[in-house]
């Protein structure tokens, strides 16, 4: 049972019982309502929503993308637009959902017009990223795109040079594959993408059971 529904279980056996049944609540939320109302940098000023990631904090994946574009600053949700419904789908591929693993961008506030990070935000942020590597320590980050692997990587390399070797970040295994608007803006990369999935899926033992 992934772990959003058994909250949902605990809340219901709650709502009988009462107050015997106790709930903690998770690290990682606590550090999101420590951090959402962060104003360390002018990104703050112009978004509608602070975008801390979503999804199981005890995830052995952590997808990284590079910042949040407008759905997901109306939303506060990562990966939200028509790139996060492929995404979904890719993981369908590998028996998971969404709630299987956590999805987080470099950045947690949208750039204006989606410029890419400057190198000042990226300091300022990244420190975020850090905690919740620290909090959720997953098995393996996946980096999404060009900009979050060289983010993380601190590198200019091209993306078909990162794609496939193994990095390591903060002491966690890092790989970068294509973002998934990349692959929607030419959909011939897709096979190759199921195929990055299912390498991974196979190397870190990452399938659902579905
Ligand atoms: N692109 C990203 O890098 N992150 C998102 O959350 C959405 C689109």
């Amino acid at each position: 049972m992934v772990q959003s529904k058994l909250i949902n279980y605990l809340e219901y056996l709650r709502n009988i019982f009462g107050e015997t049944v106790i709930i903690e609540k998770h690290p990682l939320f606590d550090f999101e309502e420590e951090i959402k109302n962060c104003k360390r940098c002018d990104l703050s000023l112009g978004r509608t929503n602070f975008v801390f990631g979503k999804g199981c904090p005890n995830a052995d994946v952590l997808f990284v993308g590079e910042a949040p574009g407008e759905a997901e600053d109306l939303s506060g949700i990562p990966f939200i637009g028509r790139a996060g419904k492929l995404l979904d789908k890719m993981l369908e591929e590998i028996s998971l959902e969404r709630e299987d693993v956590f999805i987080a961008n470099v950045l947690k506030c949208r750039p204006p017009e989606n410029r890419d990070p400057k190198p000042n935000e990226i300091a300022l942020c990244e420190t975020y990223l850090h905690k919740q590597i620290e909090i959720i320590k997953p098995r393996i980050i996946i980096a999404l795109g060009r900009i979050a692997g060289q983010t993380l990587l601190n590198i200019k390399a091209a993306l078909k040079d990162m794609k496939g070797k193994t990095y390591t970040y903060r002491g966690v295994d890092l790989e970068v594959i294509y973002h998934p608007a990349a692959i929607l803006r030419n959909m011939g990369l897709i096979d190759n993408y199921k195929a990055d999935f299912h390498r991974l899926a196979d190397k870190y033992d990452l399938r659902g059971n579905k």
